[in-house]
């Protein structure tokens, strides 16, 4: 029989911590993945922010450098697995390793199926899926070369994962046959990755799912007098529609040693979508 382990009073009081983590933010210039480098940084985390676009990844470094956090920026396409190797390679040159990954790039082009183009599908498939197969699978090379052999790692110790997927990896919508696909297909593939990674090599692999939140391609949707708005209301409980910074609580606890034993999960984080 095993003995009762002991709550201590250290890990409660320090089991939200990412401080000195090395955090690696895909889709870094989003309006999630800019909020999410941002609390890593503002928790002392070290950032590495990654996008295709140099010069508001700069912007971004110029912006956390002001308000003191560490961090610095690569380019790269996470579709491209050569652009993926350069990001970790990067990341790990400036920081020596990397303990946290959060996946927040993405992309959509509503269609529908008769109009859609198979090619059109197949790019979106690879923006949001393929894609997030590639930066997991280099990231998590990286986090368990860092393990330097050892295995049967309590989790949490190998590394944290935080991918943003969506709410429509639930459920489908009207012209999302590549959206839904993707975001359903990156929640089972991480559950899948957890089942690879956890036991063996204490990495902890999470989704969160989020419904609307506000983003330049959704602002139209916040008039609180649309009809838009105030249908989406039907189906909120919690009787608004997010902001990016309603999901950094869950970024935090994903990312950090609160959710050591949590794996494998997509996360529900809709106002209670789900429910109604
Ligand atoms: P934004 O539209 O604000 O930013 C998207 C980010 O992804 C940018 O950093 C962009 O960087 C990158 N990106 C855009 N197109 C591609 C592409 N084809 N390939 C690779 N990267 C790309 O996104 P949000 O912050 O709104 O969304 C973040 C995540 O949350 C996404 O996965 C999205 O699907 C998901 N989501 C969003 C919701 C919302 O209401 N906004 C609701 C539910 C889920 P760059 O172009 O510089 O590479």
């Amino acid at each position: 029989m095993g003995k009762l382990v002991n709550l201590e009073k250290d890990f409660v009081n320090n089991m939200f911590s990412v401080k000195g983590k090395v955090a690696l933010v895909t889709g870094a210039t989003g309006a999630l993945g800019k909020t999410m480098a941002k609390a890593y940084g503002y928790a002392g985390a070290k950032v590495m922010l990654t996008g295709r676009n140099a010069g508001k990844l700069q912007a971004l470094v110029d912006e956390f450098k002001a308000e003191d956090i560490e961090c610095s920026f690569v380019t790269g396409d996470p579709a491209q697995v050569a652009d993926v190797e350069n990001i970790v390679a990067k990341t790990v040159e400036t920081y020596g390793e990397i303990n946290i990954l959060a996946i927040a790039h993405g992309f959509n082009k509503p269609q529908n199926i008769l109009e859609q183009s198979v090619e059109d599908w197949e790019y979106i498939i690879n923006a949001d899926c393929k894609s997030v197969y590639i930066v997991l699978k280099y990231v998590a090379q990286q986090m368990v070369k860092q393990l330097n052999g050892a295995e049967n790692v309590p989790t949490g110790q190998g590394g944290k994962i935080v991918v943003v997927t969506s709410q429509r990896s639930k459920r489908g919508m009207a012209g999302y046959t590549g959206y839904c696909a993707s975001k359903g297909g990156a929640d089972i593939m991480i559950a899948s990755m957890a089942c690879d990674l956890s036991a063996k090599y204490g990495i902890n692999i999470n989704a969160i799912c989020p419904t609307v939140f506000r983003s330049e391609l959704t602002e139209w949707m916040f008039d609180v007098n649309s009809e838009v708005y105030k249908n989406f209301l039907k189906r909120e409980p919690i009787g608004r529609l997010a902001e990016p910074y309603d999901f950094v609580g869950y970024t935090l606890f994903l990312s950090s040693d609160a959710s050591n034993f949590i794996t494998g999960a997509a996360c529900d984080c809709s106002g209670g979508y789900l429910v109604c």
